[in-house]
């Protein structure tokens, strides 16, 4: 079978001799020193001033609208993953979906300000595939109407916009270090904050708002996270190089195969970013084209993932139904093709062909 994504596992060696150093130290979480050499290292590899290793993307997320205080509406996408939208709710906010862009997949930013209100506080938005956002003209609506930005980057590790982290964009920026996603610890999210009040806030807040021993600064949630997560983002850092070229590789290897009819797109990328080759999706030109390829690729033991499908602001439970324009039909078209470092170019050249017959 070829699933849709395989976790990286570096050699087994290199996690088992982390794992000596914390039986050694005997420290096994509570931002222990495997934990503090890891966000020192990321933040080394992606040039940025600090970050905060947290449990998961998606505490990352709910620790960033806590920081800022936003209690109110928040404006975001409804094309992305469910905890950019549960999240908001678990906060006790109200999001306002705003519809995505027909090229780039994110939040139209030309539509955001038709939704704010007097009670909008912030705008929540995703770098969808690890595609920046359009960050200027979102940062101009912002400053003008005194609102926050907190951007859901769990799939944009590496990304930069010209020379600057895409994480130093927003308020706070998250990411996700999932098992399944281009650069993991197993279970695993950051937080960055451009601010270094909030960034202190958030580390507290990490902390159950410990300010000392018996002493607590604000209110605050258990977002620790292990060493043993940490010796797997070390390990796996090491690798990252690897993973992009193998990545990008393939990535070609399926554009040559794949592009040059309408019959199959790909989004737009930011004219100013780099690729971080995180996924591959293919728009296809009908729904009932996508329910074929699928059927196809199914057939013959090969994964593919409706990604993302349903549209956020029609699927959920707990949210009143809403239809948006190109957010359905992007969602219904949208297909993401197995990427992972372990796919062979075979593989790729086999998923092609079964997707043109
Ligand atoms: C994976 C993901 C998350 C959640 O991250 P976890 O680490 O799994 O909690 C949030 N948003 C997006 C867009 C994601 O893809």
């Amino acid at each position: 079978m070829i699933p849709v994504t395989k976790p990286f596992l570096p050699p087994k060696k290199e996690y088992s001799a982390l794992l000596d150093e914390v039986w050694n130290s005997q420290w096994l979480t509570n931002m222990g020193p495997l934990s503090k050499k890891l966000e020192i290292e990321i933040a080394n590899y992606l040039q940025v001033k600090e970050t905060l290793f947290v449990t998961n993307g998606t505490i990352a997320l709910q620790m960033a609208l806590k920081a800022l205080e936003i209690t109110g509406e928040v404006i975001t996408t409804p094309f992305s993953f469910i905890a950019t939208t549960s999240s908001i709710v678990w906060e006790g906010c109200k999001p306002v979906f705003v519809d995505i862009d027909e090229q780039s997949f994110n939040i139209d930013a030309n539509k955001i300000e038709a939704a704010i209100t007097p009670n909008t506080q912030a705008i929540l938005a995703t770098h969808v595939y690890g595609n920046p956002c359009d960050v200027e003209k979102i940062q101009v609506i912002a400053a003008k109407y005194n609102l926050k930005v907190i951007y859901d980057a769990a799939h944009a590790f590496g990304v930069k916009v010209g020379e600057k982290s895409i994480f130093e964009y927003g308020d706070v920026s998250t990411c996700s270090l999932h098992a399944t996603k281009l650069y993991h610890s197993t279970e695993g999210g950051l937080v960055f904050a451009n601010n270094a009040q909030v960034f202190r806030k958030l580390a507290s807040m990490r902390n159950f708002g410990f300010a000392g021993p018996e002493a607590f600064s604000e209110l605050g949630i258990n977002g620790k996270n292990s060493e043993f997560h940490a010796a797997m983002g070390l390990v796996n850092l090491k690798y990252i190089e690897a993973i992009h070229e193998k990545r990008k590789a393939l990535t070609e290897l399926y554009d040559e195969k794949l592009l040059g009819t309408t019959k199959i797109t790909k989004p737009i990328w930011h004219q100013q970013a780099n690729l971080n080759y995180a996924y591959y999706p293919i728009l296809l030109a009908t729904e009932a084209h996508l329910l074929k390829v699928l059927e196809n690729l199914n057939k013959n033991n090969i994964q593919a993932r409706r990604y993302f499908y349903p549209s956020l602001a029609n699927s959920t439970p707990y949210l009143p139904r809403q239809n948006f324009s190109i957010t359905d039909s992007v969602a219904k078209r949208v297909l993401c093709l197995p990427l992972y470092y372990d796919l062979t170019e075979v593989e790729v050249d086999k998923i092609a062909k079964l997707i043109k017959l």
